[in-house]
């Protein structure tokens, strides 16, 4: 059985025609692979403009990708989230934000009936962090963390899956702290984010290193 994860999207819109920052396409179009085909990725708070680039940019990757069944189905909604739980009769008792700032870690059982709904702030993450998911905090949901390290929002919602969907602990998931992604002998970048290790390397959305190497060249602000 899978779950209902929600992405409150908390970023300003790009300037330019297109709606949403380019990775935060990326990093939303992984949370569909990460969540897995049994499981649903809201995203909330979405401007129409937004609305409309994700929903294109999510059928877009479907119809190449023959095997999008592989991933999560995407749901955009202009109700931010506390909104759609009152529409969807959801309590907030059953809707866990995933806060760094938690008292309480996340644990398989908490995928056994406690919590139906998974929520995470869609917020590019700052050095040091601003604690902005404070803004969700006060919206009186129940809270776990994933740790002490900051992770990117795919990150934490792919960590989220793996514990409470395949009862995995937090200290059994191999993890990757802080990489420099090195594009060549002597471009690199060091990430302040604790990610998935995929290998030695850390686990990044389809297109984020190539993204981050052309940032690179621009002013490169958290
Ligand atoms: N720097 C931001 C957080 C960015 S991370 C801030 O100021 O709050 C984006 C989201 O991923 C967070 O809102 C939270 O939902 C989730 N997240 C990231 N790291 C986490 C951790 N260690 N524990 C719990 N949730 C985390």
């Amino acid at each position: 059985m899978g779950f209902n994860y929600v992405i409150e999207h908390m970023e300003e819109d790009e300037e330019t025609s297109k709606a949403i920052p380019p990775w935060v396409e990326l990093e939303y179009a992984h949370m569909r692979t990460l969540a897995g085909p049994y499981s649903q990725v809201h995203f909330t708070h979405l401007s129409k403009a937004s609305s409309d680039s994700l929903d294109a940019a999510f059928a877009k990757s479907d119809t190449e990708a023959a095997a999008s069944s592989g991933k999560a189905k995407a749901i955009c909604h202009s109700a931010g989230v506390l909104e759609l739980m009152k529409e969807r009769g959801v309590p907030l008792s059953k809707v866990c934000l995933l806060d760094p700032k938690a008292e309480k870690v996340l644990s398989p059982e908490d995928g056994d009936g406690e919590f139906e709904w998974f929520l995470f702030g869609g917020i590019l993450g700052d050095d040091p962090p601003r604690d902005r998911t404070s803004e969700l905090r006060v919206l009186g949901f129940p809270n776990r963390h994933l740790g002490p390290v900051q992770m990117t929002t795919d990150t934490a919602l792919g960590v989220t899956k793996l514990v409470v969907q395949d009862k995995k602990r937090l200290d059994e998931i191999p993890y990757v702290e802080f990489p420099t992604i090195h594009f060549n002998s002597k471009e690199s970048v060091e990430m302040p984010f604790r990610y998935i290790a995929n290998g030695s390397e850390p686990l990044l959305p389809p297109g984020m290193k190539e993204l981050l190497h052309e940032d690179l060249n621009k002013s490169f602000d958290f």
